[in-house]
């Protein structure tokens, strides 16, 4: 184990760890940090709009697995489909148009 990890970021002027990029100040002495060291308002926006992106992917991901699964398509006889229409028995030259 390495004892400083290259994200663990400090306060140039007191050393205070910092936990929050998105925070422009150090949170032990207040003084605004250097521009590397904290996200943009930019990069913020973009991490939020991302996040918002993947939450969102991820709800409705789980409403289509849990929608799946409530909804059982089985219930859907596509024999009966096939035996209604003209095509189907007739091997296919009948259905479709063209050809
Ligand atoms: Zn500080």
């Amino acid at each position: 184990m390495t004892p400083a990890t290259p994200d663990t970021l400090r306060c140039p002027a007191c050393g205070f760890r910092i936990f929050n990029r998105r925070y422009p100040m150090c949170e032990s002495c207040k003084l605004p940090l250097p521009p590397e060291l904290v996200y943009s308002r930019e990069q913020i926006l973009a991490m939020q709009t991302q996040e918002a992106l993947e939450a969102k992917a991820r709800a409705n991901a789980k409403r289509k697995r849990d929608g799946a699964n409530s909804g059982d398509g089985g219930d859907i006889d596509f024999g009966s489909i096939g035996s209604d229409s003209s095509c189907g028995d007739g091997g296919g030259g009948g259905c479709g148009g063209g050809d």
